[in-house]
């Protein structure tokens, strides 16, 4: 069911044990070929789709678009929070949801630059609340949920999510063609992190002139409904598992 549909009272009379998602995304540049809304418009198709298998054994928040995405300020367009403010946010989130009742939040993560403030908006929650065990607090993000995109479909060239890549242009291309620039002549730029594995402070601008980060040359539409297919069944798949959680235990 969705939050934002509900009365005040309705919501009162939910069952505090639906998991509540709040998907979180960004608004940023996406090379020069995609929409700088790219990374709400797949959460959110990917979040409608999964919708569809869960029905209302799930409360979904309306999608929170302004994520962290300092790294790409020099792009025109580009709007974010700065990450303390953003870990904040998240933090706020998570304390309005556990104060009106609810014991399962995941923050369910669309974004790259949003992975370690979730990741540590959960845990500091986690921290608020340590004297309950009836909390769940969990943040993911879609696709690092399990899933081998490349083993599924072996025409895609990238193994792992990009920037504005193959795999994000061919989710545009399938969701909202009109939106996506022409990728023939576009020259793939490498993923690589030379100082890997050691965290590595970056800006998008000093690893990408034009924006993207991947090899969007190679994107289709039927490769974007495969992506789209994979990860919202993916979303679904993790999903069921917080709904079959016992309410109390670590392994539950
Ligand atoms: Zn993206």
């Amino acid at each position: 069911m969705q939050l934002q549909e509900l009365s005040w009272p309705a919501v009162a009379a939910v069952a505090n044990d639906l998991p509540v998602v709040v998907p979180i995304a960004a608004l940023e540049q996406h090379g020069r070929h995609l929409p700088v809304f790219t990374d709400s418009m797949l959460l959110g198709e990917i979040v409608r789709q999964a919708a569809e298998v869960l029905n209302d054994r799930v409360v979904w928040t309306p999608l929170l678009w302004l994520g962290n995405s300092h790294h790409h300020l020099e792009f025109a367009g580009t709007l974010s929070a700065a990450p303390r403010t953003y870990l904040d946010l998240l933090g706020d989130l998570i304390d309005n949801l556990v104060g009106h009742g609810f014991r399962r939040v995941v923050l369910l993560n669309g974004h790259g630059g949003n992975i370690v403030p979730a990741q540590q908006a959960v845990f500091e929650a986690r921290q608020r609340y340590r004297q309950r065990s009836d909390l769940l607090l969990l943040a993911t993000t879609y696709w690092l949920l399990g899933s081998q995109p490349n083993q599924v479909d072996p025409t895609l060239v990238q193994d792992r999510m990009g920037h504005a890549c193959e795999w994000e242009t061919s989710m545009i291309l399938h969701l909202a063609p009109s939106l996506a620039g022409d990728v023939s002549r576009i020259e793939a730029v490498s993923s690589g992190m030379p100082f890997d594995p050691a965290t590595q402070g970056w800006i998008t601008r000093e690893r990408s002139a034009p924006g993207h980060i991947g090899d969007p040359h190679h994107a289709t539409a039927e490769k974007g409904q495969t992506l789209f297919r994979i990860f919202s069944r993916d979303v679904a798949t993790f999903l069921e598992r917080v709904i079959a959680w016992d309410g109390c235990s670590w392994d539950g």
